[in-house]
């Protein structure tokens, strides 16, 4: 049985009510109609497109049907003025809660057990999870700009907690343990999933999930099963693919990251109504670094108005 949507303010990429499918005459009209861009109705100035660098070719070029389109961006116009607001590497268009995005600040304040013990302040938070070895920690200290903030929720025993860390006083990243561990004993991999999900499900200033997938390597089902179940819990989440920065090898398929990435967003295609918000990364090259950034600060500023 599918569980109610959350009340909250969300960005719902996503949806599970089979009445709204891609193909309905309300998503034909959200994406087919040109798009130019009108300015931000509440939150003006938006950050000024001369100091975005989106004039960088995006490696892959997408139909808008595929763009994820924030609520509120009045889009008018010709699919080129649309694809301008395109944050490079990702399928995401840049919308009028943008703003200033930058991390001035970033302190680790906690380690919880369980979701009713972790901080109780209101702040919108942003969980990142993925399988382990996918580059979370690494992707953490990028975008935090320092070299081993995410190694405190790695020192022992702190593996199985949801950990914490402050940005600019004002919202949390939340570091999940990494899921998919080979040889981890069945029951444990029974608890992580409890306590994730428990997560996932209740924890209410939650904002989006990121979700973190290996793009040097062909896709894994357990991503792809990881994906789905927060599609069907309605779950928002946005798909961060990780270092894009590495070319093929024959043992991964020989495939480049693009490609990976392709497969992967049609392999999860069935479980998702409309795409997903995604986005390139490499902690070694900060590809992906301020866009991953300033697509928080508008889900974030979104949250925070509704
Ligand atoms: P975690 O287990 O998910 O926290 O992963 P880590 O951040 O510890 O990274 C796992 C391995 O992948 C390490 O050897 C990192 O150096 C490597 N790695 C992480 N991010 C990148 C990346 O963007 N590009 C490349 N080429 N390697 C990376």
């Amino acid at each position: 049985m599918l569980l109610q949507p959350r009340l909250l303010p969300r960005f719902l990429s996503i949806s599970t009510n089979p009445r709204f499918s891609p193909f309905s005459p309300r998503a034909a009209h959200l994406t087919t109609v040109p798009l130019p861009i009108t300015s931000p109705p509440i939150l003006s100035p938006i950050i000024p497109e001369s100091e975005l660098d989106l004039s960088v070719q995006n490696p892959i070029t997408l139909p808008l049907q595929k763009l994820f389109v924030p609520p509120e961006t009045n889009l008018s116009g010709d699919a080129k003025s649309a694809h301008s607001r395109v944050l490079t590497g990702s399928n995401i268009v840049l919308g009028p809660y943008a703003r200033d995005s930058q991390v001035a600040s970033a302190e680790y304040v906690k380690s919880s057990v369980r979701t009713a013990d972790c901080p109780s302040d209101g702040l919108p938070e942003f969980a990142l999870i993925g399988r382990s070895n996918v580059g979370k920690s690494s992707l953490l200290n990028s975008l935090v700009r320092r070299k081993n903030l995410a190694l405190t929720s790695k020192k022992p025993g702190k593996t199985q907690l949801i950990n914490h860390f402050r940005i600019n006083d004002s919202w949390y990243l939340v570091d999940l343990p990494g899921y998919g561990y080979a040889s981890a004993p069945k029951d444990s991999r029974l608890n992580w999933e409890e306590f994730t999900k428990d997560y996932f499900l209740k924890r209410e200033p939650l904002v989006s999930v990121f979700l973190l997938i290996d793009a040097s390597i062909p896709a894994k089902q357990i991503d792809l099963e990881y994906a789905s179940w927060l599609g069907r819990n309605r779950v928002p989440m946005t798909l961060i693919f990780t270092k894009c920065d590495k070319r093929k090898k024959k043992k991964n398929g020989g495939r480049r990251p693009e490609e990976n990435i392709e497969i992967f967003l049609s392999l999860i295609s069935k479980f998702f109504e409309t795409t997903p918000p995604w986005i390139m990364t490499s902690s070694l090259t900060n590809m992906g670094r301020d866009e991953i950034l300033l697509h928080m600060s508008q889900l974030r500023n979104y949250w925070l108005k509704h």
